[in-house]
């Protein structure tokens, strides 16, 4: 059994978006505005609102550059709000998950045919770190969590996936919240 101490961070609800959205919602040719640069692209200045059945969230975060199709990430907690039934996925498998409705500040929307996920909590490795972990691509592993908040839990079903910049695990808002982790802490993966 291997262990390694991880760097553990929580992303809040946010959207990645095609092209073809990005033009319908702010125009034709339309290129989304830097804000912050962070793992594999960037957080943009505009901010969406996402409208589901029940009702809606403002300032939703996008986060760049353009993606083959556009996805929906929300915590559990979120899809309940906007009372869309959002299954556990891994990012880019939206097929057959529901859409929704996403307007920009300027009054432009478009009504998602699919897209919305909660994302399946997973842990990015290096080649290196996975060798040291002795994991294999997609295999399935713990994490331990104890920031000393009276919290301390151990995660089933981590994904791993091998081939990132960095190793670090990521986590959705409900997650983090049922661990007290803020928005960043460590935890130990336990590959079995
Ligand atoms: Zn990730």
């Amino acid at each position: 059994m291997g262990t390694l101490e991880v760097n553990v961070e929580v992303s809040a609800r946010h959207v990645h978006l095609s092209q073809e959205d990005i033009e319908k919602l702010f125009g034709k040719g339309y290129e989304l505005k830097k804000k912050k640069d962070i793992a594999g692209g960037f957080v943009a200045e505009e901010r969406v609102t996402l409208t589901g059945p029940k009702r809606s969230m403002e300032r939703v975060a996008i986060l760049g550059p353009a993606r083959k199709a556009t996805q929906i990430e929300l915590a559990a907690t979120d899809a309940r709000s906007l009372g869309v039934d959002a299954p556990i996925r891994l990012s880019g498998h939206t097929e057959g998950t529901p859409g929704i409705k996403i307007t920009a500040a300027n009054g432009n929307s478009v009504d998602t045919e699919e897209g919305c996920i909660v994302a399946q909590r997973h842990v990015h490795l290096t080649e290196e770190d996975a060798a040291k972990l002795g994991v294999e691509q997609n295999q399935v592993v713990e994490l331990k969590i104890d920031t000393g908040m009276k919290r301390a839990l151990t995660f089933g079903d981590v994904v791993c996936r091998i081939g990132g910049p960095a190793t670090v695990v990521h986590l959705d808002t409900d997650e983090g919240n049922a661990a007290c982790t803020g928005r960043a802490c460590k935890g130990t993966v336990i590959a079995e």
